[in-house]
């Protein structure tokens, strides 16, 4: 299932207008803070698409019947980028676990890359539910490559792709490879560019985010 979360008007299109605007993009103190801010109104959508389980809650005054999220959450971000969001959704999932992947395009030429994932860095997966975040979901390879490492260390009971910024290339693809897995992202963007590069985009978000790489 896709989920856009900008179909509906909010005050996440601000956070947006921030993010793309090369007039404001540019400080990365903000640009970061941005990424953040729009990671934790991701979560709270998908966190109605978890399970829940009902606690009495005691208050001064009486009991009070709560429903809290069940699911046991790790948030895995795809380095670089991902970092970005990590702390985000951190702030949303109290007690949830931390993954890190790494996945680089290593360009051939000026329009082809491999994507290599070299390392990963998780706790056991095992019926856990995996909070897969990549701000820029481009092309798909990326996300595919770091969905199959998840396998390396248990099978999740659900993978929620987390993406802000994705084309309908990488979303018909990753529906194909990752059949299972919900895709959210806050933005759906037409186009990619013979870089692969998403149009209209917002540029290099690892490089706004952390600085330029060599
Ligand atoms: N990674 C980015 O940072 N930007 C894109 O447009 C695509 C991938």
């Amino acid at each position: 299932m896709l989920y856009v979360l900008d179909k509906q008007n909010s005050v996440l299109g601000n956070f947006i207008r921030e993010i793309r605007s090369v007039d404001i993009q540019n400080d990365p103190l903000r640009f970061r803070k941005n990424i953040e801010r729009i990671a934790q109104v991701m979560c709270y959508e998908i966190s109605k698409s978890l399970n829940f389980t009902t606690e009495q809650v005691q208050t001064p005054l009486g009991v009070a019947p709560t429903n809290i999220v069940a699911d046991q959450i790790v948030v895995a971000s795809i380095l670089r980028a991902g970092l970005a969001m990590h702390n985000g959704v951190l702030d949303f999932f109290d007690g949830a676990e931390n993954c890190f992947v790494s996945a680089y395009r290593k360009y051939i030429d000026e329009q082809n890359f491999d994507v290599h994932v070299e390392y990963i860095a998780a706790p056991l997966l095992d019926g856990k539910t995996v909070i897969l975040c990549d701000p820029m979901l481009a092309t798909g390879s990326s996300m595919e490559l770091a969905y199959k490492a998840l396998f390396t260390h248990g099978t999740p009971a659900r993978v929620i792709v987390c993406s802000i910024l994705s084309t309908e290339f990488a979303v018909d693809y990753i529906s194909k490879v990752m059949p299972d897995c919900d895709i959210y992202t806050a933005v759906l963007d037409p186009e990619l560019n013979s870089h692969k590069y998403i149009v209209p985009g917002l540029g290099d978000c690892g490089d706004l985010a952390f600085g330029v790489k060599l």
